[in-house]
């Protein structure tokens, strides 16, 4: 009997990393699996009760641990994916090796999107972000406060940890405006008027 090798993949809740690693059909059934990460700070576990598999994964979303019961087609053929029950999102694949590392790859940009979200509120200085953002106010009150090099007038904002950007909707282009420091402000303060540069085609 010649099966083809099952792949795992989950984030490591520890470390952030994508860990992936295959255990043959017949290991499964015939002991307790564990697939760690190289941190030490998670792992993953199958254990096959000779009807259905249990599964317990780390979650690199949410930070909880998972279970899950899979009957065996589910474990050992084709591709499964398993769900946070948090975020409602896959954490956690099962499958051939292509198929995972793809997924994995996904899951991992996913990841640090949601990281950047988080951080959303956390500024490395509340007053100067505000300073900075009323000033943006003011600016785009003015007529064609805010413009893009491609000529669309209208943008996008996006307010991150120390900076602020403004985004053109038409052709992507972008402009960084820091907000650190006493001195992105007093840079800010000498424009009348801000051009977003056009995206590279
Ligand atoms: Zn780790
Ligand atoms: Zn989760
Ligand atoms: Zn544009």
């Amino acid at each position: 009997m010649t099966e083809e090798s099952r792949t795992f993949g989950y984030l490591c809740p520890e470390c952030g990393k994508a860990v992936i690693a295959s255990r043959d059909p017949f290991t499964l059934a015939a002991s307790d699996a564990a697939i760690e990460c190289d941190c030490g700070g998670a792992v993953l576990r199958t254990r096959y009760d000779g009807v259905r598999y249990h599964i317990t994964v780390p979650c690199g979303l949410c930070g909880g641990t998972h279970t899950a019961v899979c009957p065996p087609e589910r474990m050992l053929r084709g591709a499964t994916a398993l769900a946070c029950a948090k975020t409602g999102q896959f954490s956690c694949f099962i499958g051939p090796a292509g198929t995972v590392e793809q997924k994995m790859k996904e899951l991992s940009i996913l990841a640090e999107k949601e990281r950047q979200d988080g951080g959303e509120n956390a500024f490395v200085d509340n007053v100067i972000m505000y300073e900075i953002l009323s000033e943006l106010k003011d600016i785009a009150s003015r007529p064609d406060g805010i413009t893009c090099q491609c000529g669309c007038r209208q943008w996008k904002m996006r307010v991150r940890r120390s900076a602020v950007d403004l985004i053109c909707p038409d052709c992507g282009g972008r402009l960084r405006i820091p907000a650190a420091t006493d001195r992105d402000l007093d840079d800010l303060c000498c424009h009348m008027k801000l051009t977003i540069p056009r995206a590279k085609a």
